[in-house]
């Protein structure tokens, strides 16, 4: 929107920019930090047309506009909240008000329409419009100035300083409104003093030293840059030469205000794919052998296998290795694949298991050490830090999602809001008054919290940036729904199984296209489900898993049944570790129909692809008198989709899967939100052609 090129600018003889290049894209909020002197204002005035730059151009939307004056400037759609408020003090918070649209000429009506939107955001200004504006506090009279500039409507709002002279919790309020603003659509450029507000602000950002950037980049990164925290500490001098080069250049008044913020690193230390299978072929010998030794349900197995631990010598002899399956761990309860004393035992967890005995699994404390660590090391991948709030709303008790999700939350150092599922009313409290930044929990709940938010309108209220969310397929269309109704948030797909320590076993990284798992913790294996043989890389099948350090249940080739595939070469996301894709299935909930193996992801895949569906379906199969069998699918129209458009759709719906999957169905639409929510996982399958088998 607004792009500045090589400016300069001079006082007299004195130059008080050099060359500054800047871009500010809709929709961004960008901030320009620097300390007192640092040509910050200078910049601004040259934006505003307020002084004439000796060089360079400003442009917006593409169209030179250096040198306009003020009031066109205003009309252009720029407005400024300035430095020091600069409000009237004689004149009434109305009357302040109405002079930020007298450049537009608004006719009464319109201008009695955005004062009452001003109202909106600013209740405080409502209580107190016939007072004279210099009694106001301090926040007030920077809630006047911001409501002020709001009065023209900006496309750009330029804020000149708004947390000057102001106590903290009153920026918290001016903080709080500036994000709700951003997230609303308004373009922002934020001037500021303070480095740490204003980074914690904003999408990117400038630092401006002497009439010159010195340093520029997205604003979460810079605020974790351990030489830019020294420097703005003012830390910079003696030990760390580097950081004086910034303090120097009069970044080292910029007040921080937390300490040092401590950013323990869970990556592994490997340098290449060698030295990870080294260590891998270590993990996997330990392993074996502390099976032979410490149960006597593996040493039975290897012995019927005619395998003993002096026979791995290669990753490859991992073949030489019988299976390990839900049964082994059924036919063992309460303490199945317990491969230490029972003194080493610090805790148990099981799984949610439907029918039949749950499975339980024992771990020693380095076991939970290992977990925490690989959980935290899920956060670092999703860009979590120190500075987020974790609403950790899956569930808590002897299953393993809501002790993970915490404890590897804590361990990275964010704020952890432990809430468990459901109760959405204290989440949607939560959300507004902790303003948490990472929401977690499953996709399910993630949707039916996301249609909430919608329901309320509140989007522009919370500041959810993040969700964490696993244990469930989604759909593409899911996604996108859920990210669209919480404000933009980014979503993370997290992995895990309880039998494998738990949820946090890997996660999709910044590039959304894959899962990168923990391979110095278990070796992963995609096998045929059928002839258990290894599928070459990219082809689907069973994930089968072994661990490679764990003490109270290990895993030998657990077969898991999710399936996946693995995904070759390096990740543009710039991590080591090795990818599979999202969970796809399960190979024991595949649907056999007429002969065909169908995925319920592939249902998934076509649905999302036809506009005007929303993400919400469920498969119904039954077999008639004939021993013939049926699919129906009831799919949900999108919100605000008409109903006239139904044949159409159920066309087109009937003409993909016939193309797609080669089998024809019965598809009926309901209009939207007839189908259940959950907050656990919602039941998409219905088979009634066979009486229960599943386990
Ligand atoms: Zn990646």
């Amino acid at each position: 929107m607004l792009k500045i090129n090589n400016l300069s600018a001079h006082y007299g003889a004195a130059q008080a920019l050099y060359g500054i290049d800047m871009t500010i894209a809709a929709g961004e909020t960008v901030a320009l930090v620097g300390a007192n002197g640092a040509g910050k204002s200078t910049l601004l005035k040259c934006l505003l047309g307020l002084q004439k730059p000796s060089g360079g151009t400003i442009s917006l939307d593409e169209k030179d506009i250096t040198g306009t004056s003020p009031a066109r400037m205003v009309q252009l759609g720029v407005a400024l909240s300035p430095e020091g408020r600069e409000v009237f003090g004689n004149l009434s918070v109305f009357e302040n008000l109405q002079l930020g649209a007298i450049p537009l000429k608004l006719g009464k009506a319109e201008e009695s329409r955005r004062m009452d939107e001003v109202y909106e955001r600013f209740p405080k200004l409502k209580a107190r419009k016939k007072q004279q504006a210099g009694t106001l506090s301090g926040g007030e009279q920077q809630m006047l100035a911001m409501g002020r500039a709001l009065m023209a409507k900006p496309r750009l709002l330029l804020l000149d300083e708004p947390s000057l002279g102001l106590a903290p919790r009153i920026m918290d309020d001016i903080f709080a409104i500036i994000r709700q603003l951003a997230r609303g659509g308004t373009t922002i450029l934020l001037v500021e003093q303070n480095a740490a507000r204003a980074l914690s602000a904003s999408d990117k950002a400038y630092l401006l030293a002497n009439g010159r950037i010195v340093q520029q980049g997205n604003s979460g990164e810079l605020l974790n840059d351990p030489m830019l925290r020294a420097a703005f500490l003012g830390a910079a001098s003696d030990e760390n030469p580097a950081a004086s080069r910034l303090g120097a250049a009069g970044l080292t008044n910029i007040r921080l205000e937390k300490p040092a913020m401590h950013t323990p690193d869970f990556m592994p230390a490997f340098h290449n794919e060698q030295e990870l299978k080294d260590h891998q072929l270590r993990g996997l010998q330990w392993t074996v052998a502390h099976c032979y030794e410490g149960s006597s349900h593996y040493r039975k197995k290897f012995e019927a296998a005619g395998v003993a631990p002096g026979d791995i010598q290669s990753l490859e002899d991992l073949q030489k290795l019988p299976f390990t399956t839900a049964d082994d761990l059924r036919t063992g309860y309460p303490f199945p694949l317990r491969a230490v004393p029972f003194e080493q035992i610090v805790r148990v967890h099981a799984s949610s298991g439907t029918t039949g005995k749950r499975k339980v699994l024992s771990y020693t404390q380095k076991d939970l050490d290992d977990w925490i660590s690989i959980f935290a090391r899920c956060y670092q991948m999703a860009g979590v830090t120190a500075l987020d709030r974790v609403q950790v709303a899956v569930g808590y008790g002897v299953w393993t999602a809501g002790m993970g999700f915490q404890l590897g939350c804590e361990k990275i150092g964010a704020l952890a809001v432990p809430i468990g599922p459901g109760n959405i009313d204290m989440q949607i409290q939560f959300l507004l008054d902790f303003q948490s930044t990472v929401f977690c929990s499953t996709a399910s709940m993630a949707l039916l919290m996301a249609e909430e938010i919608h329901q309320r309108g509140i989007a522009d209220k919370i500041n959810v940036k993040k969700i964490i969310y696993g244990s469930e397929r989604s759909s593409r269309s899911m996604r996108r729904k859920i990210s669209d109704l919480f404000g933009g948030a980014e979503l993370f797909d997290i992995t895990g199984l309880t039998e494998l320590y738990g949820p946090g076993t890997g996660i999709e990284c910044s590039d959304h296209d894959c899962i990168h798992y923990w391979a110095d913790y278990y070796l992963l294996e995609i096998l045929d489900p059928d002839t258990l043989k290894p599928l070459p890389e990219g082809e689907w099948g069973e994930m089968v898993v072994t661990s490679l350090c764990k003490e109270g249940a290990p895993l030998i080739r657990y077969r898991t049944r999710d399936i996946t595939r693995i995904i070759g070469g390096p990740c543009s996301c710039g991590s080591i570790m090795p990818r599979h894709s999202r969970i796809r299935g399960r190979s024991d909930d595949t649907i056999k129909f007429r002969g065909v193996n169908i995925y319920p992801s592939s249902i998934d895949t076509i649905l999302s692809a036809v506009p005007g569906l929303g993400s919400e379906y469920q498969i119904h199969m039954h077999r008639d008198s004939a021993e013939r069998d049926h699919m129906n699918l009831i799919v949900e129209r999108a919100e605000g989709v008409d109903g006239g458009r139904t044949a159409e759709l159920i066309h087109e719906v009937v003409h993909q899967i016939k193309k797609q999957i080669l089998v024809s169905v019965n598809t009926e639409l309901v209009d939207y939100g007839t189908l259940p929510r959950s907050e656990r996982k919602s039941q998409r399958v219905f088979d009634k052609r066979i009486t229960d088998e599943i386990v």
